[in-house]
């Protein structure tokens, strides 16, 4: 048994001592089981959480490499408790600080013996902090970063990895997985959401290209996904955050091309007619685009961005969007940049920043928003900090072994639409949310009403639908097969 000073572990979660003074370590435990009976089943108590509950104390000494327990008085759990989204704000009563998959075994049989609604928190984008909870347990998973590589290019990833992380482990072996451009982003729960890129409609979302996983479940079972062909299914798409703890993945990769082009359109002062036209051009010209090229259009204000990518050797690209940039304002070209290099523009910020994003609808194509086209443009104008933006998805997306092997539903609609809010001053905030909902109301009303999960709006009625399509019963009854009591729950996750 190897007892840790309280400095030894704070070393091995990467944290100097300032941050954490007040975090206890103690002895170890060989108990490799799922539930916390290890820590607190005693012989006269073994399931009562009134009378012979496990401690934060308890949970920490039982297992100091794997897990600590932080509450609202260690200096820690502030840090712990920020997200990338400063404004949602959420208070759990515990963060379990997870180490290793048996830390989040205890962690989980912990909710379980305590009667704990649970969150699970990887890279902490959640737009809507459904990655948090207020008096309940968070499993924060954020240390868990091992990258292996296996036979065969495939590769195991921890879910504490952000997608900057995995690229760079991936690029160094000239390899890629089809997933986000944000840096920061988890790789955990963009693709238990599915995830989308500019790799995508080559190679499908993220979710497409993860051959297998291990969950801690809500039964407080460990589970790998081999011959659990539903629980993976689930986990493509439905994952978040709603049957258990995702502690490990593993994906198959592919070959990363050597550079990438990208070509940035302008459009400025646009009044309503002109947005009108370039939106209707660039719904006839991105069927045009090869798999390898991608497109996000981009409203501002009244400048409307629109970005242009491929590739490797697909040389195309120019022509397949020459209808565009014959009426653009200015044309910018970056072609044939070193791949790596290239995708590091995209990052993006850091965080926490004050904003509100959410899907906004995916299309079949120009005809879904034709009649609300203007109005959207006209209350973008008029509220500074919306910016509405459309991105091509299509392509290797609607293929049918993707389609069948997940259940993320919407392949067969090429356009998901998302739409942003953001904000310094937080006396901004309410007259941009209202706006930002005057459009939601629009667009449901246009009878769009297919969302993307990994984009949630609170506001969104019949979110279960409009995520999972005609998958949500199916979901449900997995949801009673790995999480019977509803350990894992947050506003919008797959009810019983
Ligand atoms: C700046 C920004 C850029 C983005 N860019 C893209 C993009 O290019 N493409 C795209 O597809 N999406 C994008 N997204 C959306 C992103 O995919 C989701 O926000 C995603 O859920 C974030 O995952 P996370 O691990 O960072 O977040 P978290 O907040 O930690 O988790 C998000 C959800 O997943 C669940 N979850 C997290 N980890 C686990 C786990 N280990 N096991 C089970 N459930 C878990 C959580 O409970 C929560 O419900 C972006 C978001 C932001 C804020």
């Amino acid at each position: 048994m190897k007892t840790y000073s309280k400095r030894e572990f704070l070393k091995m979660m990467g944290l100097g001592v300032a941050f954490m003074p007040f975090i206890s370590c103690f002895g170890n435990s060989n108990n490799n089981q799922a539930a916390a009976p290890g820590l607190t089943k005693d012989k006269e108590h073994p399931e009562d959480p009134k009378s012979g509950s496990a401690t934060p104390d308890d949970i920490t000494k039982a297992a100091p490499g794997d897990v600590i327990l932080l509450t609202r008085s260690d200096a820690a759990y502030a840090s712990f408790n920020t997200a990338f989204n400063a404004r949602v704000k959420k208070m759990p009563k515990y963060i379990a600080l997870c180490k290793t998959p048996k830390g989040v075994q205890m962690a989980v049989a912990f909710a379980k013996q305590q009667k704990l609604p649970t969150a699970v928190k990887s890279g902490g984008h959640s737009f809507e902090g459904f990655s948090s909870n207020d008096g309940g347990l968070v499993i924060n998973v954020s240390q868990m970063k091992k990258i292996t590589w296996t036979a065969n290019n495939m590769v195991t990833i921890e879910p504490g990895c952000l997608l900057e992380e995995i690229q760079a482990a991936l690029f160094a072996k000239k390899q890629l997985i089809p997933s986000g451009s944000c840096g920061t982003v988890g790789i955990a729960g963009l693709t238990l959401g599915g995830g989308y890129g500019f790799f995508s409609r080559k190679y499908g979302l993220t979710c497409d290209s993860l051959q297998a996983l291990d969950i801690v479940a809500g039964d407080g079972k460990t589970y790998h996904s081999s011959g659990k062909e539903e629980l993976l299914w689930a986990c493509k798409g439905g994952g978040n955050g709603n049957f258990g703890v995702v502690t490990q993945f593993q994906f198959k990769t592919q070959p990363m091309p050597a550079t990438f082009t990208s070509i940035v359109l302008k459009f400025r002062n646009l009044n309503t007619d002109h947005f009108y036209t370039v939106l209707s051009q660039w719904f006839e010209t991105t069927p045009k685009l090869a798999p390898e090229d991608f497109s996000a259009f981009v409203l501002n204000g009244s400048t409307l961005t629109i970005l242009c990518t491929t590739y490797g050797n697909n040389n195309n690209l120019e022509r397949n969007i020459q209808a565009l940039t014959g009426i653009a304002d200015t044309v910018n070209k970056s072609m044939n940049q070193n791949l790596p290099q290239a995708m590091k523009r995209y990052y993006g910020r850091k965080g926490p920043i004050l904003f509100k994003n959410a899907s906004a609808g995916l299309y079949k194509d120009f005809g879904d928003i034709k009649a609300i086209a203007t109005q959207i443009f006209n209350s973008v104008v008029q509220n500074k900090g919306l910016i509405y933006q459309i991105n091509t998805l299509g392509g290797n997306i609607n293929n049918t072994d993707f389609e069948q092997g997940s259940c993320y539903p919407h392949r067969a609609l090429p356009y998901l639409s998302e739409l942003q809010a953001y904000w310094e001053n937080p006396a901004q905030e309410a007259k941009l949310l209202k706006a930002f909902q005057g459009i939601q109301e629009l667009i449901l009303a246009a009878g769009i009403t297919a969302q993307y999960r990994n984009y949630p709006d609170i506001n969104f009625k019949n979110w279960q639908q409009a995520y999972y399509g005609q998958h949500y019963a199916k979901l449900q009854t997995i949801k009673g097969q790995y999480d019977p009591e509803n350990l894992f729950q947050y506003p919008q996750s797959i009810t019983l």
